[in-house]
């Protein structure tokens, strides 16, 4: 789960990362109020989960509260990558002299959170990881010993910053890498993290990405979920408890299990196609959840055909064979299907899609190229 901008540098502060002290509107006479109180020059910025705001017009410099009200009302309602924009947060506004990139992430193959940081941060720094990678340093992290100090300085002269920021990067370091663990993030990220006129640094900019699956243990975190913002059908893939993940690909996978999902998606890759989404169905799935996942990933317009690979244990084939058509009735998809149901009532959800035309295939393998095939047009 995304947060907001506003909710991340909130959390960081508390881990003692220094922030603006800005607050959030959704009107822009609550704009200029907010202004006044801060009184000065103050940055309005879009809060919509999607990156690269400033690029897309929705960050604005404004001198006066007057002016705060204006740049509110022009950033209002607009549209960022296909979000609407609904709040603004209004930051007094920074004294840049250097822009740098922080940030911690899971680095699985270490099997570590890593902090990554560049001194070339700011709204370039994907073209930076493209172009120059060397120009981004990282340094990974012991779990049982938290950041240490000198991974910290380590990285800070990397950075080139001057000694009197050492100690003051370390308390951002080590204060972003606690609200990272803190949180169960999957990344805690500072871009830009910037070096001030006066040689202190704050942070401009926050994202933090939270892993749902130790949302539990943070409700004050759970529920700061933008239903506003999130892909409706994401949204309702979670209340279905259904494991659902978008991708570019134009076959529609779905699957009981997240190991056999993921060879699926290996499979197609293999046989010359591309998967549209992750879909894991869970055990014991019954008519109407899958007719849900149905609907989710015909949702997608660039499903061009859809696999489904059942593996039948607890997942009777039967009751997915029933899910399926009381689905494609409702649905009356017009894309090709190719299934391939094995295990528990294996026969019983053949002969129930036999009966309705639709092809199964035996092996996973056969399976993989019918759906490649269905995508082309040739089958
Ligand atoms: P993003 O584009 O979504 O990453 O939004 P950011 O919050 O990172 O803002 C984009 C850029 O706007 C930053 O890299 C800065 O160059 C600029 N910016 C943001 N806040 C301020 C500020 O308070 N003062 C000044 N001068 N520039 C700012
Ligand atoms: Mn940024």
């Amino acid at each position: 789960m995304k947060l907001h901008e506003y909710q991340a540098k909130r959390i960081f502060g508390q881990y003692g990362v220094p922030v603006p002290e800005g607050e959030v509107a959704t009107t822009p006479e609550e704009a200029r109020e907010i202004a006044q109180r801060i009184g000065g020059p103050v940055v309005v910025k879009a809060q919509v989960l999607v990156g690269g705001r400033g690029k897309a017009g929705g960050v604005k410099l404004a001198k006066t509260p007057e002016e705060a009200e204006e740049k509110a009302r022009q950033i209002l309602g607009m549209d960022i990558k296909g979000l609407t924009v609904k709040k603004v947060l209004i930051d007094p506004a920074a004294d840049i002299q250097d822009e740098i990139y922080l940030g911690m992430i899971i680095d699985r193959a270490r099997q570590r959170v890593v902090m990554m940081a560049s001194a070339e941060g700011g709204v370039e720094i994907e073209e930076v990881a493209a172009t120059n990678p060397d120009a981004i340093k990282k340094v990974a992290v012991d779990p049982f010993l938290g950041m240490k100090g000198y991974q910290a300085i380590g990285m800070a002269s990397a950075l080139g910053l001057d000694k009197s920021q050492f100690r003051p990067f370390t308390k951002i370091a080590t204060g972003l890498y606690n609200a990272f663990i803190g949180s169960d993030a999957e990344l805690a990220e500072i871009n830009p993290l910037v070096v001030q006129g006066d040689g202190s640094l704050l942070a401009v900019d926050g994202k933090m990405v939270v892993d749902d699956n130790g949302l539990f243990r943070h409700p004050d975190l759970a529920e700061k979920r933008d239903l506003d913002e999130e892909d409706p059908y994401e949204t309702k893939a979670r209340e279905a408890d259904l494991s659902y993940i978008k991708l570019d690909g134009e076959i529609g996978c779905m699957v009981n299990g997240a190991g056999l999902a993921m060879a699926t998606m290996d499979i197609v890759k293999f046989y010359g196609g591309s998967p549209a989404n992750f879909l894991d169905i869970g055990g014991g799935a019954d008519a109407e959840k899958v007719a849900t996942a149905l609907e989710i990933i015909l949702s997608d317009p660039h499903v061009k055909a859809v696999l489904v690979n059942i593996f039948g244990g607890i997942t009777r084939c039967d009751e997915v064979a029933k899910g399926l058509l009381k689905a494609i009735d409702e649905v009356k998809p017009d894309v090709p299907f190719v299934i391939r149901l094995v295990g528990t009532n294996e026969e019983e959800g053949r002969a129930l899609m036999a009966e309705a035309n639709f092809p199964t295939a035996r092996t996973l393998a056969e399976a993989a190229q019918m759906a490649v095939a269905a995508a082309k047009g040739e089958l």
